[in-house]
């Protein structure tokens, strides 16, 4: 399911108001929010990844001159999940 123009305009918001700016490689300042949330998921010392398991629900911003994907955690912006 892809983000809805609310989470969209709260994730612009809350990208300005924490000086979301030029891209690290680059130095552009093009960036395309990303349809939909990806996660990381948790992984043990071992290695192991539990399917399933924990994970951190991100949002990902992708710089449309050299494809560096910024990702940032959805709960530490304020952005809402449903
Ligand atoms: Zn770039």
């Amino acid at each position: 399911m892809g983000l809805t123009d609310r989470q969209k305009s709260t994730i612009q918001s809350a990208l300005q108001k924490k000086g979301f700016g030029a891209c690290p490689l680059c130095r552009q300042t093009n960036w395309q929010l990303g349809d939909d949330f990806v996660h990381a998921p948790v992984t043990a010392l071992g290695g192991s990844v539990a399917f399933g398991g924990s994970h951190i629900p991100m949002i990902q911003i992708v710089c449309t001159h050299c494809g560096f994907v910024s990702h940032h955690a959805a709960g530490v912006l304020g952005i809402p999940l449903e």
